[in-house]
C-alpha cells in the first residue's frame, strides 16, 4: 500500500493545462486533485502552439492524451517536448501499451492509463512538482556556479592586469618609458584618454617645492598649457608649498589618435603617488565622462597605480644617482669617466659612418696665481661661470667635461676643424670677456685652447685626437696663453684665425 499523501492548497490554486481531454478526464483529474488545482483544458482542435505557450502562465503540470499527441503532426511536436512544465500522457486502458521508453523519448515525466483515480493522478502530479522543484534547484545552482566563473575570470583579468603593470613598470628605468607603458594596460580597464604625472619635492627646511612635470602625449600648445597649469595647481594643493620651478619631460613617440585633449575633454582623476608616509607626486588621468568601475576594479586600479608610483620613485632616484654619477660635483657639467666613455662612442661611430668628429682642450691660464691671489673659493666660482659658459655654447649633441683640475674638453661630433675652430675662438672670447669680483675686487680670467679633429673620410687614426688637442694646447701655453691653436699635421702648429 502507498501511504496516503494529500496535496497542500495553496492561496491561489495552482495551474495545470489540459490538451484537448475528455470531459471525463477533466473531471477525474480536477477531482483527484482537489481545489488546490485549477485545470485550463485547451480543447481538442484548439491546443496552443508554442508562442502561445510561451505567453502564458507555466503551469506545474499539462496532461495530454495519448490520442491528442499522436494527431498533433511531428513539427509541431517539438513546441510541446520543449515545454518547461512536466508533461504527463494519459493512455486508454485498452490501448497496447507504450513502452517506457519510448515516453521517456518523446519528453513525458510518466504515462497514466485510464482510469484516472485520484491516487494514479496524485501520484503523477507529485511526481511532476518533485522534478520541477529538482530543476529549479539545479538551475539556481548553475546559475550560482555561472556567477562564480563570472567572478573568477574577472579576478583573473584583473590579476592579469596588474601583472602586467608590474612587469612593465619594473622594465625600464626611464620615468617616460613607464608612463608610456603604464597607459597602454591602464587603458585595458579603463579607456584612459590621457595620462601625465607630476612629482615634488621640498629642499629641506623650505615650504617651496622643485616640480617635474612629465605629460603623456604630444599636443597643440594650447593644450600642453591647459595641462601643465592643471599639474602645477596639482602640486600646489596637494604638494604643498609655493612651485618655485619646474620641468617640463615629454614623452616620446608618436601621438596617440584622439589624444590632444584639454583637461575639459572628460573627467580628470588625481591620484597620489605614496611611498610609505612620503606624498611625492601624482598620477592624472583624463577619462571618458561616462566611466563607471565596480568596487573591485577600483581597488584593483588603486593598486596599479600603487606599483606604478613605487616604480616612477625608483626611475626618479635612478636618474638622480646617475645624473650625479655622470657629473662633476663642483661645475654640474660631465665629469671626465662620461666623457671617456662618449669619446669612445663618437669613435665608433665615426668609423662606421665616417662623419667629422672635433674636440676641444681648453685650460685656464694661470689657475694657480688666481687661487694664489683672490682665494681657493674664488678659484671654484671660475670654474663653475666656466663650465656653465661652455654648457651656454653647445648643441645638444656636444658634450662638455671636466677634464680634471682647471682643463675642460668640449666633444663635437659632425663638426669641421673650421667650425671647431670658431667655437672655441668664442669660447674663448666669452671666458675672457666674464668679470669676476674678489672682496670688492674685480678681476678676470683666460684660457688656452687645443683644437683637433679628425675631417670626414680622413685615414687618420682615431685614438690621437686627445693627444692632438693637447699639443695643440700645449703651443697655444708656449705661444703666449689666451689663444686657440688648431692642431695640424705634426709637427706645423698653427693659430687659429679669430673669425
Ligand atoms: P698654466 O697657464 O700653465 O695652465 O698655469 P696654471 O697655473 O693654470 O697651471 P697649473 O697646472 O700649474 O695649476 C693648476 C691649478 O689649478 C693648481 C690647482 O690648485 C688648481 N685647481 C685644480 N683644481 C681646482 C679646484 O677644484 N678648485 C680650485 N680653486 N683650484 C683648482
Ligand atoms: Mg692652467
Ligand atoms: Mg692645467
Amino acid at each position: 500500500m502507498r501511504p496516503k499523501r494529500t496535496l497542500k492548497r495553496g492561496k491561489r490554486p495552482e495551474l495545470m493545462w489540459g490538451f484537448g481531454l475528455s470531459e471525463d478526464e477533466h473531471r477525474q483529474i480536477s477531482k483527484a486533485v482537489g481545489p488546490g488545482f485549477h485545470i485550463r483544458n485547451f480543447p481538442d482542435g484548439g491546443i496552443p502552439d508554442g508562442q502561445e505557450m510561451n505567453m502564458n502562465e507555466k503551469p506545474s503540470a499539462a496532461w495530454i492524451p495519448r490520442r491528442v499527441w499522436e494527431d498533433i503532426p511531428e513539427d509541431r511536436r517539438d513546441d510541446y517536448r520543449s515545454l518547461e512544465s512536466q508533461r504527463i500522457l494519459i493512455q486508454e486502458d485498452a490501448e497496447d501499451g507504450l513502452e517506457m521508453e519510448e515516453v521517456l523519448e518523446q519528453g513525458f515525466l510518466t504515462v497514466v492509463r485510464t482510469p484516472l483515480t485520484r491516487a494514479k493522478v496524485q501520484d503523477a502530479v507529485f511526481r511532476a512538482k518533485e522534478v520541477s522543484s529538482m530543476y529549479s534547484d539545479i538551475y539556481r545552482m548553475s546559475e550560482e556556479i555561472m556567477l562564480e566563473r563570472e567572478l573568477l575570470s574577472r579576478k583573473t583579468d584583473q590579476l592579469m592586469f596588474l601583472n602586467r603593470v608590474l612587469a612593465s613598470a619594473s622594465e625600464s628605468l626611464d620615468p617616460n618609458v613607464i608612463l608610456h607603458n603604464a597607459w597602454d594596460y591602464l587603458n585595458m580597464l579603463l579607456p584612459v584618454r590621457q595620462l601625465h604625472a607630476v612629482f615634488w619635492q621640498h629642499p629641506e627646511g623650505t615650504d617651496s617645492s622643485d616640480v617635474q612635470l612629465f605629460l603623456g602625449n604630444r599636443m597643440s600648445p594650447e593644450n600642453e598649457n591647459a595641462w601643465v597649469d592643471r599639474l602645477l595647481d596639482t602640486a600646489t594643493t596637494m604638494g604643498g608649498g609655493t612651485v618655485t620651478g619646474y620641468e617640463i619631460s615629454r614623452v616620446n613617440g608618436t601621438p596617440r589618435p584622439g589624444s590632444d585633449r584639454s583637461p575639459n575633454d572628460g573627467s580628470v582623476h588625481v591620484m597620489p603617488l605614496k611611498a610609505g608616509q612620503d606624498h611625492f607626486g601624482a598620477l592624472v588621468l583624463l577619462c571618458e565622462d561616462r566611466v563607471t568601475l565596480g568596487k573591485d576594479q577600483i581597488e584593483t586600479f588603486k593598486s596599479a597605480v600603487n606599483h606604478l608610483g613605487l616604480a616612477l620613485r625608483n626611475a626618479l632616484l635612478f636618474k638622480e644617482v646617475k645624473l650625479r654619477a655622470d657629473r662633476d660635483g663642483l661645475t654640474h657639467i660631465y665629469n671626465r669617466r662620461t666623457f671617456d666613455e662618449r669619446l669612445v662612442h663618437e669613435l665608433k661611430r665615426r668609423q662606421r659612418y665616417g662623419h667629422n668628429l672635433a674636440l676641444l682642450m681648453v685650460d685656464l691660464d694661470h689657475f694657480k696665481s688666481i687661487n694664489d691671489s683672490y682665494g681657493h673659493q674664488a678659484g671654484d666660482e671660475v670654474l663653475r661661470r666656466v663650465g656653465r659658459i661652455l654648457q651656454e655654447s653647445l648643441r645638444s649633441t656636444d658634450l662638455a667635461a671636466r677634464y680634471g683640475g682647471e682643463e675642460f674638453a668640449v666633444l663635437l661630433p659632425h663638426t669641421s676643424e673650421k667650425d671647431a675652430c670658431r667655437l672655441a675662438e668664442r669660447i674663448r672670447s666669452s671666458i675672457e670677456s666674464e668679470v669676476f669680483m674678489q672682496d670688492g675686487e674685480q678681476f678676470r680670467v683666460t684660457a688656452s685652447i687645443g683644437v683637433a679633429s679628425v675631417e670626414a673620410g680622413s685615414l687618420d687614426r682615431d685614438g690621437d685626437l686627445v693627444l692632438k688637442a693637447d699639443q695643440a694646447l700645449y703651443e697655444a701655453k708656449r705661444n703666449g696663453r689666451n689663444m686657440t691653436v688648431i692642431s695640424r699635421p705634426e709637427p706645423v702648429v698653427q693659430s687659429c684665425p679669430t673669425q
